[in-house]
């Protein structure tokens, strides 16, 4: 059958009648490909089902947490248990309990954990309670990592190395804006320099310890353990934002990979086992003085939700308990981009191909691509050629070259040689461009 959105591209135009831009998240409409985005009716395993009746092999994964792949039946079997007992109390339940346990025994940095809703609130709390502990106002953060729509963390730098915080985005004050600070990702010397120039001011330095939001980047050696050097020497907290590699890059996160021990850690995604959850937790000294237990206020009327719990619970515990699960999905993350890598050098088409764990991205760069600057001078439309001709072949992945890609536990090794044999299409679409 011939690749038609023809539903879709309806779909789109009603939505965008009444949803701005068509859409709840602005990298879902498709704006720096092109073209109409497929309106997804359902998901299984590796698959996604589009309305127009097109099946994809999916490695967005709705962003990441789908690590399980969709529908997986005992995550669904639990949320049908769930629905039954009530959607929502406002009150404690053992499932928070549970939850908060189960995440302390893969990351023991975390003392305490808070449960929120999403990783824009985690980031948000965290900062107010970094700010609040050490009595400091500045954060720093780093160009191109994400950290969800918080104002202040929507700041980035300009065309400088290090730059003093200009808005991202109308709306954001700039009083606020002024307080961000941000440095190029992996540059040790222009970090150094700012504890230099604004040491005593910095309540926290914020990083996405393997950055995926600018397309996935990998620290250099001994990066992570500077930056955790600095801020100890500074008295200023270090937290890292895991909600994308936390149960994903490794069962501990970053944080395991590279052996480094935050103040602060935030989670989302993976945690959620596909529904609306965020986390943050860290050294128990700092956590306690968040309320009840202390004076940094933060709440929220369904956080700890029994859904969003018992998704996250039953996820957590299939990591945990399944034999061997991660060896097995980073050695088939692995042999999907050895395939991918391997079609590129036939043809002489130039990629950097990062991956860690069951996470990977691809930039059309001949260049090393190991901060944000580097990451923008890959080559977009070579992206979006290749894009495009994935799509078709239904092979569903972020349509942005400046994010990241992801494996699932259901994605079977017919699904990986598919994927190899339509990449092999695709980059040869991208030799074409290049002629
Ligand atoms: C996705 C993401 C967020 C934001 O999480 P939401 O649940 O979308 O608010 C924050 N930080 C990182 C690193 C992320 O990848």
């Amino acid at each position: 059958m011939a690749y038609t959105t023809e539903k879709s591209r309806q779909a789109f135009i009603e939505a965008k009648q009444h949803i701005p831009g068509g859409v709840n998240s602005p990298v879902r409409s498709f704006r720096s490909v092109g073209g109409t985005p497929p309106f997804i009716d359902s998901a299984s395993g590796s698959r996604l089902f589009d309305i127009d009746g097109n099946t994809y092999i999916d490695y967005v994964g709705s962003w990441g947490p789908m690590i399980l792949g969709h529908a997986h039946p005992i995550v669904t079997e639990a949320l049908k248990n769930a629905l039954s007992r009530g959607t929502s109390y406002g009150a404690p339940t053992l499932l928070e309990t549970e939850l908060a346990q189960r995440i302390k025994a893969v990351f023991p940095s975390m003392e305490l954990v808070r449960m929120v809703n999403s990783g824009t609130e985690a980031t948000m709390s965290v900062m107010r309670l970094a700010r609040a502990f050490t009595n400091r106002k500045k954060i720093v953060k780093f160009a191109g990592c994400y950290h969800g729509h918080n104002d202040g963390l929507l700041a980035k730098a300009g065309s400088g190395a290090t730059t003093l915080g200009i808005p991202d985005s109308p709306g954001v004050p700039e009083s606020i804006a002024a307080i961000t600070i941000t440095v190029a990702y992996n540059d040790v010397p222009g970090l150094t320099e700012i504890f230099r120039q604004h040491g005593e001011d910095i309540a926290a330095v914020i990083i996405e310890p393997v950055p995926g939001n600018m397309g996935m980047v990998l620290p250099r050696e001994n990066y992570l353990a500077s930056v955790r050097k600095l801020t100890a020497e500074y008295g200023a907290l270090l937290i890292f934002d895991e909600v994308m590699s936390g149960f994903r890059v490794a069962h501990g996160g970053a944080q395991e990979v590279f052996e480094i021990v935050p103040d602060l850690t935030c989670l989302g995604k993976v945690i959620g086992g596909g529904l609306p959850v965020g986390a943050y937790g860290g050294r128990r000294d700092i956590m306690e003085w968040i309320a009840p237990a202390g004076p940094v206020y933060q709440a929220g009327t369904l956080s700890g939700n029994p859904l969003a719990m018992t998704a996250g619970i039953a996820t957590l515990k299939l990591l945990a308990e399944t034999t061997e699960f991660y060896k097995i999905i980073n050695e088939k993350t692995a042999n999907l981009c050895d395939g991918i890598r391997q079609e590129a050098d036939k043809l002489g088409v130039k990629l950097q191909l990062h991956r860690l764990g069951s996470m990977f991205s691809l930039f059309f760069s001949d260049k090393l691509v190991y901060d944000y600057d580097s990451a923008k001078k890959s080559d977009v439309s070579a992206f979006n050629i290749y894009f495009h001709a994935m799509l078709e072949q239904g092979i569903y992945s972020a349509p942005s070259q400046f994010e990241a890609a992801f494996m699932s536990a259901a994605h079977t090794e017919e699904d990986i040689k598919a994927t190899i044999a339509a990449s092999a299409v695709a980059l040869r679409k991208v030799k074409e461009y290049y002629k």
